[in-house]
């Protein structure tokens, strides 16, 4: 068995099992019992850990891969102009008048500039 992924807890370690054996991959969580019964030793132990076998190494890789770009879709929308979800809140271009707003203590409604991190198009994130 080999380790594929190190998660911070159980339940975390439980999506991404789901997940692969959704896939058709077997994993296997050697920390179970002890992430289940003592949930502190999670960080004494370095995380709660995947394992999956050798041959589905390669597999399990492009599943994880795909498993965290979902999981970044949550947080950051897709690119209007590639479709891209490489994307990224873009807080410098307004960190100055913010400053200046904050200091005047004048509200006014900025909204979140994004930056597509594939094509470099910049756009107002609509406020919902
Ligand atoms: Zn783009």
């Amino acid at each position: 068995m080999i380790t594929i992924a190190n998660v911070t807890n159980i339940n975390e370690a439980y999506l991404v099992k789901s997940r692969l054996e959704a896939e058709g991959i077997n994993t296997f969580i050697p920390d179970e019992n002890t992430s289940q019964i003592q949930p502190v030793w999670n960080s004494a132990i370095g995380g709660v850990r995947i394992q999956v076998a050798n041959d589905d190494v390669e597999d399990a890789k492009l599943v994880l891969k795909d498993y965290y770009q979902q999981q970044q879709q949550i947080v950051t929308p897709a690119c209007p102009s590639c479709g891209s979800h490489n994307t990224a809140r873009d807080f410098s271009t307004h960190n100055w008048a913010k400053a200046i707003v904050v200091m005047l203590g004048i509200p006014l409604p900025f909204k979140n500039q994004l930056l597509c991190r594939d094509c470099g198009h910049k756009w107002q994130e609509k406020s919902s």
